[in-house]
């Protein structure tokens, strides 16, 4: 049955998870379609840089605008897009997408950096730095503008090929994070060999640690080894205040999460950020800058 969309934010997952996609071989024909159609919409969530409240980063998030359900989340989509290879085309219109946005908002005097998620696939697959190469020089967009997120998992399926890869992509100038970080296996001794700036908790670490000493000891450790690593850190899953507040006076760099702003398309987060601007010091932000 057909439902109102209501947007595609992330709590939106459970109301929106179709089960009628149940045959691999349908949900094949319609990534197809999808990627023939441009079916795809990139969200922007915000990340406050918890030094001084700004924000001046986000991180875009693929969803799937299918034509006649609801809007689909990574989740649903991306592992199967890994598997039968469409993920080159959907991270071509990604990376495309996001490039045009930023080229926008640097036209209108909005300075944001936007961080994109890459999958194992992309990593390995072969001419990945001269596709993105192509796309800076087609949307007149710097390189420095962006930040490329890997999973740790990619980095296990084939360290070589991904230091490899990461290595060209950062002589083109592009940051690199490891993502989703605490979550794989990869080995410290890897992440030192990757020419990575940041690394982001994993959300499953943050969202509770303002009530579970495990996750805050976990969180506290992460924060300290990348930055004795020389790594920026940045928290997801943000969905309190307590929690924020902690990460603040942990000496966390960045902080993602539904407590600060949902996922959002982006003329919503240019409406965000204005609205933002006005009441910056009822944010919370005012006492820490002044400490
Ligand atoms: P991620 O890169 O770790 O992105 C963060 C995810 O956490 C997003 O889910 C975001 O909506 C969600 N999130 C943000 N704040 C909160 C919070 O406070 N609480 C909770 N519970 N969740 C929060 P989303 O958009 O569903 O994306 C899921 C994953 O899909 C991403 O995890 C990323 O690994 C992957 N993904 C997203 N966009 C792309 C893409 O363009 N390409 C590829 N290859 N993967 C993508
Ligand atoms: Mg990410
Ligand atoms: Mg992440
Ligand atoms: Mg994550």
């Amino acid at each position: 049955a057909k439902r109102k969309r209501l947007g595609c934010a992330a709590y939106d997952a459970k109301l929106d998870v179709e089960p009628e996609i149940d045959s691999r071989l349908a949900l094949s024909a319609e990534l197809r379609r999808a990627v023939e159609n441009n079916e795809f919409v990139l969200y922007y969530q915000p990340r406050v840089n918890l030094a001084n409240g700004h924000v001046r980063e986000v991180e875009a998030l693929v969803r799937w605008q299918h034509p006649d359900r609801a809007c689909l989340l990574p989740d649903e989509f991306v592992p199967f897009a890994e598997q039968t290879g469409y993920i080159r085309d959907i991270t071509h219109w990604v990376v495309g997408a996001a490039f045009a946005q930023t080229v926008r908002w640097r036209a209108q005097g909005l300075a944001i950096a936007v961080s994109i998620n890459l999958s194992v696939r992309d990593l390995l697959s072969a001419g990945l730095p001269e596709r993105f190469g192509e796309l800076l020089q087609r949307h007149g967009a710097s390189p420095d503008w962006f930040t490329l997120e890997i999973t740790e998992s990619a980095i296990i399926d084939d360290p070589e090929r991904v230091l490899d890869t990461s290595a060209q992509l950062h002589k083109m100038g592009f940051s690199l994070s490891i993502d989703d970080f605490g979550t794989g296996y990869s080995s410290l001794a890897l992440i030192k060999k990757l020419p990575v700036g940041e690394l982001n908790i994993d959300r499953s670490f943050v969202t509770n640690m303002a009530t579970s000493p495990d996750d805050m000891s976990i969180v506290r450790s992460v924060i300290d080894l990348a930055h004795n690593m020389g790594l920026r850190v940045v928290a997801e899953g943000v969905e309190s205040a307590p929690v924020l507040e902690l990460l603040g006076r942990m000496g966390c760099d960045a902080a993602q999460g539904y407590h600060i702003c949902r996922p959002v398309p982006g003329g919503q987060l240019e409406e965000w950020l204005a609205s933002r601007e006005e009441s910056d010091h009822q944010a919370g932000f005012a006492a820490r800058r002044s400490e």
